[in-house]
């Protein structure tokens, strides 16, 4: 995912476009239960302001995702609009050269700080749909496709003592 930026780089105010598309799949998401099923998509606008290159980007793919109620493989649509600077190492200033990409040359590999992007922006846990019932505690049962009756004749010890207190008043 290579990206040049010689003709934006000298031309203050000016900018440029890109639109990548590459196959992310040798990459680690860190868990078997999250891998890519699509390749990215990233469109970039670099602007040059003299100071770096300002970078506006939006990041689209499909993810493999497992539900953490249901245990149930899903896709997940992956979508990020993000902000980056890249400036060219030599003209840095401290603080770029903590937080921005630094360039030695004009044509730099992205692939890397896309990924960094995605895996940041990933959520905490997925879950499959907001109705997702999730499995029984009690049976095991995927309550999607089974509704269970396990539920229904035990009463949660603390609600009961909740229910014979508020009576007792
Ligand atoms: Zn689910
Ligand atoms: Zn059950």
């Amino acid at each position: 995912m290579k990206v040049n930026v010689a003709q934006v780089r000298n031309k203050e105010g000016g900018s440029a476009c890109f639109d990548l598309v590459e196959d992310f799949s040798s990459f680690d998401l860190g868990t078997e239960a999250l891998s890519f099923q699509a390749p990215v998509h990233v469109q970039l606008q670099v602007n040059n302001t003299s100071k770096a290159l300002l970078v506006h980007g939006t990041i689209h793919t499909d993810l493999k995702a497992t539900c953490g109620r249901c245990l149930e493989t899903f896709v997940y649509p992956f979508d990020l609009s993000f902000q980056d600077e890249w400036v060219f190492r030599t003209l840095a200033t401290e603080d770029q050269l903590e937080t921005a990409l630094l360039l030695d040359k004009d044509e730099i590999e992205i692939k890397d700080r896309i990924f960094e992007q995605i895996v940041l922006a990933l959520p905490m846990k997925f879950i499959c749909s907001a109705e997702c019932q999730g499995l029984c505690p009690t049976c095991g049962a995927n309550r999607n496709l089974t509704p269970c009756h396990c539920g229904e004749s035990n009463i949660d010890p603390r609600l009961a003592a909740l229910s014979k207190w508020q009576f007792n008043d």
